[in-house]
This record gives C-alpha cells, sequence and structure tokens, in this order.
C-alpha cells in the first residue's frame, strides 16, 4: 500500500527546491504526495528562520496536529529546514508530539529517518554543526547537501526548474540568520551544475534559475581552470532546449563587469538583476555590515544601466533596523525614488536570537513606525512600478506561459476551450492575458494593452504586424 505524504514550504526558493529534492526521495521509497495533512499519514514541514513571523506561522500549524497526533499516533510529524537547524531540540521541547527535526544538510537521510520512527526508534534529530563547533571543513562537511533526485511534479511548473549552485553565506550581514542555520558558503563544481541543467533540458525544462544566497559570489575551481558566475552562464547557454536562464540573488559588492557582459552579450540569459540594497542610509548600512556605501550601491547601478540599458533591477529593503531614523528612513524613501526598481520587497526588522545585531544594538523602533514605514516605502515604490510598465501599453513582449491564473484556478472549467493565463517576460514582469491550454510552457508574443504596478494585461499576437518584438 502506498504512503501518504502532506508537505508545506515555507521562505525562498531555496526551500521550494529543497521539498522538491525531498518528495523525490520519498516518492522512491513509495509515497505519493497528498493536499491536506488530514490525508497524510506522514507531515512534512519545510521551514524559514529569516522572520519571526515564519517561525510563528509554522509553531501554529503544530499546535494545530497535537489533536491529530492523539488520535493517530502512527502519523509522523518532521520539521526540516532552518528553523530545525536554529531550534533543534527546542522544537520537541515546544511540541513534543514531533517526530523528526531535520537540518538542510541532512534531507537526504529523511526517507531511513522516518523508516526508523516507523519501525518504533522514537524521535529523531539531525543537524549540522554549529558554526564555531569545529574546522571549517568539518562544518562545511556537515552542511554539504547530496546530488539531486530531482522531481518534475514539484517544480513550479514542469518546464520551469531551479538549480543551486552554491550553498550557505559568509557575509554575516549583522541582522541575518542565514549564515548560521546554512552553514559556510560552498560552490558547487561547475561540471554538476551543466549536467543536472542538461538532464532538465532533455525532460523538456524552458528556464532554469539559478540560486545561491550570494549568487553571484559563485566561484568553484577545478582542473586547473576557475569558473566564476559569468563562464558558467556561457556554458549553460550552449545548452540545447533551454531559453531563459535567471540567477538570484546577488550581492552588490559581486557585481562584476564580466557578469553584466554575460547578461548583455547571452540572449538567453534574462535581463533580469535581484541586487538588494536593504537601506539607503550609510549609517544603517554600516550597522548592518553590509559592506558597501550608498554611492558604491548607486555607481553599481550606473554600470548596469549603461551595459544592459533594459535590464530590470529589483531590491529588498529592511525598514526598522536598529537605530534608524526619520532621516535614514527619508534616505532610503529618496533611494528607491532614483533607482527605479522594477519592484522591491519590503520587510520589518525582525530580531534573530543568535544574530551580532541583537548583541550590538537594541530593537528600538516601535512596531507602528516599523509599519508605517513599510507602508510608506511599498507606496513609493508602487508609483515607480507603475510609472515604468505604463509605457509598455501597446508594445509586443515575449512570454514564457506558466499556466492558468489564480483566478482562472479558483473558477477551473475543463471544458472551457480559453481561460486566463498567466506568464512573465524575459525580465521578469507577470503577463496576464486570455489563452488556451495548449500554449502552457510555450514562448508567446504578446501585445500589451494594458498595466498597472504588478502586472501587465495583454493579448495574444496571433498575427505578427509589429516592426519587432521587444524583449523585455
Ligand atoms: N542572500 C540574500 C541577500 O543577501 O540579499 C537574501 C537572503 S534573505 C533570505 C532575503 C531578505 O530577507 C534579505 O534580503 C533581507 O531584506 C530580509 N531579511 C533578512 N534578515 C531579516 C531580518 N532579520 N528581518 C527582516 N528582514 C530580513
Ligand atoms: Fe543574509 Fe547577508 Fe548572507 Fe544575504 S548576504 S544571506 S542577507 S548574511
Amino acid at each position: 500500500m502506498s504512503k501518504q505524504l502532506y508537505i508545506e514550504t515555507v521562505g525562498c526558493q531555496m526551500n521550494m527546491l529543497d521539498s522538491e529534492l525531498v518528495v523525490a526521495s520519498l516518492r522512491k521509497a513509495g509515497y505519493v504526495v497528498v493536499d491536506t495533512p488530514a490525508k497524510a499519514d506522514t507531515i512534512l514541514f519545510n521551514t524559514c528562520s529569516v522572520r519571526q513571523h515564519a517561525e510563528d506561522k509554522i509553531y501554529s500549524a503544530l499546535g494545530r496536529l497535537k489533536h491529530a497526533k492523539k488520535h493517530n499516533p502512527n502519523k509522523i510529524i518532521g520539521v526540516m529546514g532552518c528553523m530545525a537547524q536554529k531550534d533543534q531540540k527546542l522544537i520537541f521541547e515546544r511540541a513534543p508530539f514531533v517526530d523528526l527535526v531535520v537540518g538542510p544538510g541532512q534531507l537526504h537521510q529523511i526517507p531511513e529517518l522516518i523508516e526508523k520512527i516507523g519501525a518504533g526508534a522514537g524521535q529523531q534529530l539531525e543537524v549540522s554543526l554549529d558554526r564555531k563547533a569545529g574546522t571549517r571543513a568539518e562544518i562545511e562537511q556537515s552542511f554539504e547537501s547530496y546530488d539531486p533526485l530531482r522531481d518534475p511534479q514539484m517544480r513550479p511548473t514542469p518546464f520551469q526548474a531551479f538549480v543551486r549552485i552554491m550553498i550557505g553565506c559568509d557575509k554575516f550581514c549583522t541582522y541575518c540568520i542565514v549564515p548560521s542555520v546554512r552553514g559556510p558558503e560552498q560552490s558547487r563544481p561547475a561540471a554538476h551544475i551543466v549536467a543536472e541543467a542538461r538532464q532538465l533540458a532533455d525532460e523538456g525544462c524552458r528556464e532554469i534559475t539559478l540560486l545561491g544566497q550570494t549568487v553571484n559570489s559563485y566561484k568553484h575551481s577545478a582542473g586547473g581552470r576557475t569558473h566564476r558566475l559569468s563562464d558558467l552562464l556561457a556554458e549553460l547557454h550552449e545548452i540545447e532546449g533551454l531559453a531563459r536562464l535567471k540567477f538570484v540573488t546577488n550581492y552588490p559588492k559581486d557585481m562584476t563587469d564580466d557578469l553584466l557582459e554575460a547578461v548583455r552579450d547571452l540572449p538567453k540569459v534574462s535581463p533580469y538583476l535581484h541586487v538588494p540594497v536593504q537601506s539607503g542610509s550609510n549609517r544603517i548600512l554600516q550597522r548592518m555590515k553590509r559592506g558597501y556605501t550608498v554611492e558604491e550601491y548607486r555607481e553599481m547601478l550606473a554600470r548596469i544601466r549603461e551595459t544592459i540599458p533594459e535590464a530590470a533591477v529589483t531590491s529588498d529593503f529592511i525598514v526598522g533596523f536598529c537605530g534608524e531614523t526619520d532621516e535614514d528612513f527619508d534616505q532610503t524613501s529618496e533611494l528607491v525614488r532614483e533607482s527605479r526598481f522594477k519592484n522591491s520587497f519590503i520587510f520589518k526588522y525582525s530580531e534573530r536570537p543568535g544574530t551580532k545585531s541583537v548583541q550590538l544594538y537594541p530593537d528600538d523602533v516601535p512596531e507602528e513606525v516599523k509599519k508605517r514605514r513599510n507602508n510608506e516605502l511599498l507606496a513609493v515604490q508602487n508609483e515607480i512600478s507603475e510609472e515604468d510598465n505604463l509605457p509598455l501599453v501597446g508594445r509586443n513582449v515575449e512570454v514564457l506561459v506558466e499556466g492558468p491564473s489564480k483566478a482562472a484556478r479558483r473558477h477551473e472549467d475543463e471544458d472551457s476551450p480559453t481561460l486566463q493565463l498567466v506568464g512573465r517576460t524575459h525580465c521578469d514582469r507577470i503577463v496576464v492575458f486570455e489563452g488556451n491550454r495548449r500554449q502552457i510552457g510555450q514562448l508567446l508574443d504578446v501585445t500589451v494593452i494594458d498595466a498597472n504596478a504588478f502586472t501587465l494585461f495583454g493579448s495574444v499576437v496571433t498575427q505578427h504586424v509589429g516592426p519587432e518584438v521587444y524583449s523585455l
């Protein structure tokens, strides 16, 4: 009899990829994936620790399972990923009915650990070494992830895939928990990445997004040759069948000219660059230990605009970081106004135990002030996003069709020949248009007929009448 698995994933694309790999290994062990915890005999939460809110959500989801476990003690409940690495035994203390706690470096052990629990071995905890608990080599090894088994059914869509090119982070921004829970920065061998991408292309994948916490710091040497991200992109560009290559997240200091030239010269590489600045105040950037000044970020942005004028640049911001004054925040708003990011992800500072900022500075910006600054910055960004989207009305864009839009999924009618579809332009703008199922997974020319800050609305170009298709 097959075993039923329910998996819930929160957090970043790295977590989405980890869930795909865990599901692939469990499917191999005879599991089928179900869509509610009630139907499952194994329930896994893939967790995030970047902000308190993400952890609170998991602890309350666990709380809701307490009774289910009482009724059915054979149900296996597991917590995997960043919160597992951060909280370790504390998870068993707060939720004693949890059977399994597994850090990001031990995910390959999950099938075996579940089997042990099923055989009566009791609670299982597998995590990596603390970052100060051994030599660099020992710690690196304890975080090493396994050669992935891919599972097309767990991808965002069958023709889009994430590929990890590095794990961990060594930047130690003072607010950030990632270096502790994801371990030291380690780049994967280029040959492994290219082989994985080739296999994905053979399975019909059109778009690959390369993942790393600081993806543009990628560097791997083997056989007397060093690969940087620009070299890797050039090799991946040769793979037949792939149409688009993206990479996230970039660290501003490592935005080198060779990388910008690769984006400019390799047509499959999307002119889309996510380069978080976090704050527009030098005083705050210094407290965050980001390693650059606002002037240096501006200079980098100018180089991007000069080399790739059509590039869409996006950013992350933290508002209400320790000691942030109205003046610091005004400088951030000013930077958003002048930088014309395609969009920005804006977060209220969330104090993370174990990070440097907790030791160094009080979390002294009141919650209402954080909320207000968050809303204000979002309003500035949305105005810019809309201003930059409106001139696209009337133009043709090339869209990779991802599937039915959210609205179409809500009212799905299998018999209807047409439905609302959603896709993205080369530079990651979301496009919604009326189409049909056969177009899913294709690259289509779409005329933009309307736009707001978040979405372009279009209609499919049936006959190509325009002078040229703009690649956005
Ligand atoms: N490695 C990426 C980078 O350096 O930009 C991103 C890592 S983090 C998962 C994604 C974003 O979460 C960061 O860019 C930052 O804006 C935000 N973030 C990280 N720690 C945070 C904290 N303690 N409170 C609020 N936001 C945080
Ligand atoms: Fe966190 Fe900074 Fe590393 Fe990004 S670069 S993961 S924000 S420590």
